[in-house]
């Protein structure tokens, strides 16, 4: 093997040694950890959990069918995008209109995003907005929804237009050791942007307003600081205009972090119920998840872009391109790192579920209270149309959580073990 595939191999290598071998720890942890369980009494198990309601299991088939067509539409747009001279011709009439090379760099992308966003649109509309009314999931208007969309689309260009025309403004003052600025670089704004997203992009798309159940808050920001994670206070943000799904989480860090619940879960859900969601979002905190993730994604990106490399130097090496800091090797570039992050997401899902294992253990622990769990799980699976029994692969691939049934049985083994220790 000639010295320069070798260097581009060895990211590769890495990043496959260290997923495989994830992997297999958390499998033998895992088996080692079911033949420790006590059993579950079958009955118990039988009234725990929910029906696999037909409705639920026909939105959850459509959701897996357009995420699957979702991505093939992306990638198969960028492999369109890239191939003859169109990024080259793009990048000639961007040159026309910008003076310095950061302008031009940022008209290319942004006509690059908002030509793939138009392409797009009707996909969107129908798999983001009809299938949810379809579903009574929505209550959203369509033109509340166009709104919406608009707004996603003016937040991902002011941030991706900028930070792309500086990675290639990167790429050209650095060519040999642009990844390792690049992926650092990207690492700070994704910081900055959890700083700043539940103060500056959130409020965009719903309303926030403190908490005015005062006996729920008091209860909430005490749970938090017993967890060893303190929030500035808790608020209520009005999705029941939009939507019927519930959910509870924090967002911020440091002095901006906040516990953020939905009117749909105030309005559903008893005290002990929320109290057992807040509690698993807070083992998110206590177990520095974030942290870890943003950690992990940082790595991902730095292995991304030194295997990127290659693919831009090849990209830019193409008759009429100027070189890999060429604007025009863009739809290259995206395409690369696209099919890479398509290719690690099962393994990603697979740390994420381990880590919502962790998280539901962790409120098990706090609250002590498994039929609030249990609860939880049921009117989650009912309110989201979630089917609780999937295929044990679309599990694997796909699902950022344990099944619900998977967790609903966990809650029954934490049950079953705590009875035991109490005998
Ligand atoms: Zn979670």
């Amino acid at each position: 093997m000639p010295q320069g595939s070798c260097k581009r191999a060895l990211p590769w290598a890495i990043l496959l040694g260290a997923t495989a071998s994830g992997l297999a720890t958390w499998t033998l942890r895992q088996r080692r950890e079911r033949a420790r369980a006590p059993r579950i009494d079958p009955e118990r198990l039988r009234e725990a959990m929910p029906e696999r309601e037909a409705k639920a299991v026909a939105y959850t088939q459509i959701r897996y069918a357009t995420f699957f067509l979702d991505e093939a539409l992306g990638l198969g747009l960028l492999l369109a995008m890239q191939r003859h001279e169109r990024p080259i011709r793009l990048r000639e009439w961007a040159e026309r209109h910008a003076k310095s090379p950061g302008l031009r760099d940022a008209l290319f992308t942004s006509s690059l995003l908002a030509l793939s966003s138009a392409i797009t649109l009707p996909f969107s509309f129908v798999s983001g907005h009809l299938v949810e009314r379809a579903f009574g999931l929505s209550r959203q208007s369509a033109l509340s929804w166009m709104a919406d969309a608009a707004k996603s689309l003016a937040v991902s260009l002011g941030i991706a237009v900028p930070a792309t025309a500086g990675l290639y403004a990167i790429i050209r003052r650095s060519p040999q050791a642009w990844w390792l600025w690049g992926a650092g670089a990207s690492s700070l704004l994704t910081v900055a942007l959890t700083h700043i997203a539940p103060v500056v992009i959130d409020p965009l798309f719903f309303r926030y307003r403190p908490l005015r159940d005062e006996a729920l808050s008091e209860r909430l920001v005490g749970l938090a600081r017993r967890a060893g994670v303190p929030v500035v206070g808790a608020f209520e943000a009005d999705y029941s205009r939009k939507t019927t799904k519930a959910n509870a989480y924090l967002t911020g860090v440091g002095s901006t972090r906040r516990i953020v619940l939905t009117d749909t879960l105030l309005q559903g859900y008893t005290h002990d119920e929320i109290a057992v969601i807040l509690a698993h979002e807070l083992g998110h905190h206590r177990f520095g998840h974030l942290r870890t993730g943003i950690v992990l994604g940082g790595l991902g990106t730095l292995a991304g872009f030194a295997i990127a490399d290659g693919v831009l130097t090849r990209a830019g090496s193409r008759p009429g391109y100027t070189g890999k800091g060429d604007i025009a090797t863009l739809p290259s570039l995206a395409l690369f790192l696209g099919l890479a992050s398509t290719v690690l997401m099962p393994a990603g899902n697979a740390l994420s579920r381990v880590w919502e294992r962790q998280c539901d253990r962790f409120a098990l622990d706090m609250t002590r209270q498994p039929d609030a769990f249990i609860g939880v799980m049921r009117k989650l699976a009912a309110q989201n149309l979630a089917d609780p029994a999937p295929s044990a692969l679309i599990e694997a691939l796909l699902y950022t959580h344990p099944s619900i049934g998977n967790r609903i049985r966990m809650a029954l083994r934490w049950e079953a073990l705590n009875a035991e220790r109490a005998e």
